[in-house]
């Protein structure tokens, strides 16, 4: 075994032959020579990035993945090569790491929907939650030993890692680490800010902590009394990036804040929640509209826990945090604490209180990957059904400003187009996807580059309908469509009519003749006008009416034969 690197207990407990240490040593050896910017040995990041994924107690396939993840990536080694070594599964993971690496956040600030559209790109990119959990853990030591690199990488990387990943680890219930990637990016985005907190409120954090030190044996007596044993009591301080934010909200008066410091009460049951609360509140009156109970309805990213704030010793205002294990697990992974019990499978009661949890209003994808697990679960594994195409109705793709667009699976560059402007829909002659022109009907793929080719004046044509997939393309379509018709059809309106082809011999008055037959069959006359007949001597006059009826024709060409000259008469109908 290569030792050049210092490697924590964990892995090293690994024996070469295993699937962890073959990807461990295969690492270190493909970052062989290679530096941090921190100075360190590349693999550094690579055994971090797999120690996470490692505690939040994901599979060996993800931690062996974590730790080869930027083998592809930084380094000579292919996918075929790590797929030779390791399998598909572990390709398939690493690939998905290294695909995920090329999308790039820009960052329009205060851009909302592009944030949103990039998180849920970023999850339908990868296909498997695995490689979420891997990009995760790699962002979370990045941001760790960020203070290496240069400011500029600092901020775009603190931004990024604020609108999109943050959000989305919160997304998938991992609180914690939510939390802590945004204290993480918190000094780089809002450097002041940051400084003036530190001045701010570091003495009353230290007084906070103590005052919750001194409370603990106090509650956990009280408890006891009743018969309850908490798991655990510990005092949480609140986190920077979180205070700073309520702290806008408070007029930025710290006094307010009263959760600077809360206590968080571990028990064993559901019931026990509800008894500590009552105890608490018996000894120390709540301030009113100020208990939670995320129990009964838990926050959208699947969150319980009772929350109370009361007037506590020496009067001081306190807030109290109460859980089970699991909920104080499931807060603290989220998605992968699900997981985690998945892999307890002998433990049959774990799982039905998993399930339990179910029916509650969530979020509605974190709720579908949950409804997965209950459908999925026992079968195929927690694990297959989270090979998760819960994004499988929608593509992301990007245009060529780097702006993520959200569309229906089966879209085309013609919804693309549609989707950016309705005149470039109209407009839109070609397409080109990844640089290569590709026909209109081109089904597009998340992470798609899109460019539209226009043409000015151009317009749609009805077989776009035969594949356009959203409704806003098809209404503009149908609509530029029906307007174009209507002008053939005004065209067309105009036009029925019935020409006259009179051949007769010129003499003066022959036209008179001619009007005044129309007039005395009551036919008016669009236009008349004469040309040269098949014989020069042999004048031809056309004259073009409404359409008549057979009888009315037939009058009118008896009539016309009767006058003198008239040597032939043919008529045609122009609809
Ligand atoms: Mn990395």
């Amino acid at each position: 075994m290569i030792k050049t690197y210092s490697m924590t207990d964990w892995i090293q407990a690994y024996s070469p032959e295993s699937i962890i240490g073959k990807a461990r040593d295969f690492a270190s050896l493909a970052h062989e020579g290679i530096l941090r910017a921190s100075k360190e040995p590349y693999v550094t990041h690579c055994i971090k990035t797999a120690e996470s994924v490692y505690q939040w107690g994901l599979d060996d396939a993800t931690i062996a993945a974590a730790l080869l993840h930027d083998t592809v990536e930084d380094t000579g080694i292919t996918i075929e090569d790590i797929a030779k070594e390791f399998g598909e599964e572990i390709a398939f993971l690493v690939q998905g790491v290294t695909k995920l690496a090329k999308v790039s956040y820009e960052g329009n600030d205060h851009d909302n929907v592009q944030a949103e559209n990039m998180r849920k790109m970023v999850l339908a990119f990868c296909e498997d939650l695995r490689v979420v959990f891997i990009k995760l853990a790699d962002r979370l030591h990045n941001m760790q030993t960020l203070q290496f690199l240069a400011p500029p990488d600092q901020k775009r990387i603190s931004l990024e890692t604020a609108e999109i990943y943050a959000p989305l680890a919160y997304r998938l219930g991992m609180q914690k680490l939510s939390g802590e990637l945004e204290d993480l990016s918190f000094p780089y985005l809002y450097p002041k800010e940051y400084e003036w907190l530190l001045g701010a409120v570091k003495e009353q954090f230290e007084e906070r902590q103590a005052y919750a030190e001194r409370v603990k044996p106090i509650v956990e007596k009280k408890l006891n009394e009743h018969n309850i044993k908490p798991l655990a009591i510990d005092c949480r301080a609140k986190r920077y990036s979180s205070l700073y934010k309520k702290l806008l909200r408070w007029n930025m008066d710290i006094e307010k804040i009263y959760d600077l410091v809360a206590l968080r009460i571990v028990v064993s049951d559901v019931a026990q929640c509800y008894t500590a609360l009552g105890i608490i509140h018996q000894f120390w009156p709540p301030l009113s509209g100020k208990i939670k109970d995320y129990i009964a309805r838990p926050k959208p990213n699947g969150y319980r826990s009772l929350h109370t704030t009361v007037f506590c010793i020496d009067n001081k205002i306190t807030e109290f945090q109460i859980r089970t294990q699991e909920m104080h697990e499931e807060a603290e992974l989220g998605i992968a604490a699900h997981w985690a019990y998945q892999q307890i499978k002998d433990n049959a009661e774990q799982k039905k209180r998993w399930h339990g949890v179910a029916d509650k209003k969530e979020l509605a994808w974190v709720q579908q990957l949950r409804n997965w697990q209950q459908t999925f679960g026992e079968q195929k594994g927690f694990l297959e059904a989270l090979k998760a195409d819960f994004f499988k109705d929608r593509i992301f793709v990007i245009t060529p400003k780097n702006d993520v667009i959200d569309l229906p699976a089966g879209a085309t560059p013609v919804d693309f187009a549609y989707s950016i402007h309705s005149e470039i829909g109209n407009q839109c002659v070609g397409a080109k996807v990844n640089h290569k022109i590709v026909p209109l009907n081109y089904k597009l793929n998340s992470g798609d580059l899109v460019e539209i080719m226009t043409q000015k004046g151009k317009k749609p044509s009805e077989s776009w309908l035969e594949f356009a997939a959203t409704s806003m393309a098809k209404q503009h379509i149908k609509s530029v469509l029906r307007s174009k018709n209507k002008i053939i059809q005004e065209k067309a309106k105009q036009a029925p009519s019935l020409d006259f082809r009179i051949t007769a011999q010129t003499r003066p008055g022959l036209l008179k003749d001619i009007t005044n037959a129309f007039h005395q069959s009551r036919v008016s006359i669009e236009s008349l006008h004469t040309a040269n007949g098949p014989k020069l001597s042999v004048p031809l006059v056309l004259v073009t009416c409404p359409i008549l009826e057979q009888q009315k024709i037939e009058k009118l060409l008896v009539k016309l034969k009767q006058i003198t000259g008239v040597k032939e008469i043919g008529y045609k109908f122009n609809r």
